[in-house]
C-alpha cells in the first residue's frame, strides 16, 4: 500500500481516533474496537450498536521502540503497547509520559488526546489517542 492511498483511510477512521468509538453486540454482549460490521460470535443473529469504549485499561503487553518509522524519529525511545480495556477489548497505542524502564504488564493506564505526528512543511498536526499511566 502506498502512503498516498493510506491517507483517506485515516480520515475515514477519524471518529475512532478521537473517541475510541467501537461497538457492542446486544445479543452476546461482546465489545469490539475498531467496530465490526458483523458479530463474529453471533453472525446473523448479532445486533451491533455503537459504543464508546472506556478510557481506562491495563497493559496487556508492550514493546519499546528504539528505531522509529519516518516522522517519529524524534520520539524514540517510546513505548507501544496493547492495552486491555475494561470491556475486555484490546487496542494498540503509544504510552506516553512514562519512563520505558518503568513499564510493566498490568500497569493501569488511561486515554489522553495527544499529538501523533507533525506534517512538517504544511504545518499540519495530527492528533489521536495515546495512553498514560493512571495517576
Ligand atoms: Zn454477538
Amino acid at each position: 500500500m502506498t502512503h498516498r492511498k493510506a491517507l483517506p483511510g485515516i480520515w475515514r477512521r477519524f471518529p475512532e481516533r478521537y473517541r475510541l468509538e467501537g461497538n457492542k453486540c446486544k445479543n452476546c454482549g461482546e465489545h469490539f474496537f475498531p467496530p465490526r460490521i458483523i458479530c463474529p460470535n453471533c453472525r446473523r443473529d448479532g445486533k451491533l450498536e455503537g459504543h464508546e469504549m472506556s478510557k481506562e485499561g491495563e497493559i496487556y503487553s508492550y514493546t519499546i521502540i528504539r528505531s522509529a518509522p519516518v516522522g517519529f524519529e524524534d520520539q524514540t525511545p517510546y513505548v507501544l503497547a496493547i492495552i486491555e480495556l475494561k470491556e475486555g477489548t484490546k487496542v494498540t497505542a503509544q504510552i506516553t509520559d512514562v519512563d520505558p524502564e518503568e513499564m510493566e504488564i498490568g500497569m493501569e493506564v488511561e486515554e489522553v488526546l495527544r499529538k501523533i505526528s507533525e506534517d512538517g512543511k504544511k504545518g499540519k498536526i495530527n492528533y489521536g489517542y495515546k495512553f498514560v499511566p493512571k495517576s
